[in-house]
């Protein structure tokens, strides 16, 4: 069996362990917060049970589970095969993580980066093997999104880069192959060259948030709206992937106007808070025609 150390067990870390495990892997899932893993395990257990109950889990969620152990420091990585950074969207903290990484971990451990903005060769330069360094770019929630881009850093090695891609296609998901490191990758900058026009639309009061959604959905086929995809992210990781893209230069692909900021300094985190762009249940629903 091969093993992964899953490092940050918020919305997205918890997310990529869950689908590690279920896809057989052993699982190790670091967080320097020890209610963050809480948190994140019984997420897991939770999205499990109802895997199970609508018979889409192989096995019972108690031995997915039993795959899957916390940890409090990076120790585990001298072990594994595969590591996967999902920490916070902050350049400093996720380079200092994978300077810790590059010392401890094998030389042929992979190292992966879930990064939304910062560029794979910007992190890997802190290491002495850039070469073993990719993105991995799920999408939240992970169990249930389809799509990793699989991204080429500058040095990062062809060899890696398609070991990357059948990782990804190991987990059942689909690999969009990235091969120029761009701040925001190409999913990210398409979407955020979208968002920021939405956010200083509503900004500028020409439009509801909530209009905007259903535009979307009913004019462009989109599944969920742009604003529930941002409460369903987190309206702070937005924040910070947006002081991120405009430290990168990336201005044009950030909204003017400081709607979310100030969101988030008043609490309204999105779904996890309970409350953003809309308002959210106990167990996540959103609550019809009641707006954040
Ligand atoms: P989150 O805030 O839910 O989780 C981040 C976790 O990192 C927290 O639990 C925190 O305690 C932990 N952490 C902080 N410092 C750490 C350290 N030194 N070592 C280990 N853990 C540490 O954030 P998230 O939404 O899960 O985002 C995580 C990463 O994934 C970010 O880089 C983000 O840009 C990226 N991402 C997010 C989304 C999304 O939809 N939210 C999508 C794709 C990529």
């Amino acid at each position: 069996m091969e093993n992964v150390l899953v490092v940050g067990a918020g919305f997205m870390g918890s997310g990529i362990a869950q689908v590690c495990a279920q896809s057989g892997y052993r699982v190790y899932l670091m967080d320097v917060s020890r209610q963050a893993l809480a948190k994140g395990v019984s997420g897991i257990k939770w999205s499990l049970e109802k895997f199970y109950s609508k018979s889409l889990l192989k096995e019972s969620p108690q031995s997915v589970l039993a795959r899957i152990t916390t940890e409090n420091d990076l120790t585990k990585a001298s072990m594994v095969d595969w590591v996967i950074e999902a920490a916070l969207e902050q350049e400093d903290l996720k380079k200092q993580i994978f300077k810790d990484l590059d010392r401890l971990a094998p030389v042929h451990t992979l190292l992966a980066t879930n990064t939304s903005s910062i560029p794979i060769t910007r992190i890997a330069r802190v290491t002495g093997n850039p070469e073993r360094l990719l993105g991995l770019h799920f999408f939240g929630p992970v169990p249930f999104m389809g799509l990793v881009e699989v991204v080429k850093g500058e040095q990062t090695s062809a060899e890696i880069f398609q070991r990357g891609v059948r990782f990804v296609t190991s987990l059942g998901k689909t690999p969009v192959k990235v091969h120029k490191d761009l701040p925001g990758f190409v999913m990210n900058r398409i979407f955020s060259a979208a968002f920021r026009e939405c956010v200083d639309l509503v900004s500028a009061g020409v439009v509801s948030p909530q209009d905007i959604d259903l535009g979307m959905r009913l004019g462009y086929g989109w599944n969920v709206g742009p604003f529930e995809i941002a409460d369903n992210a987190g309206l702070d990781t937005f924040v910070r992937v947006g002081e991120s893209m405009r430290a990168l230069g990336e201005d044009q692909l950030v909204a003017k106007s400081d709607l979310i900021k100030k969101m988030v300094e008043g609490g309204l985190l999105g779904k996890k808070a309970g409350k953003g762009f809309y308002k959210y249940s106990k167990d996540g629903k959103k609550i019809p025609g009641e707006d954040g």
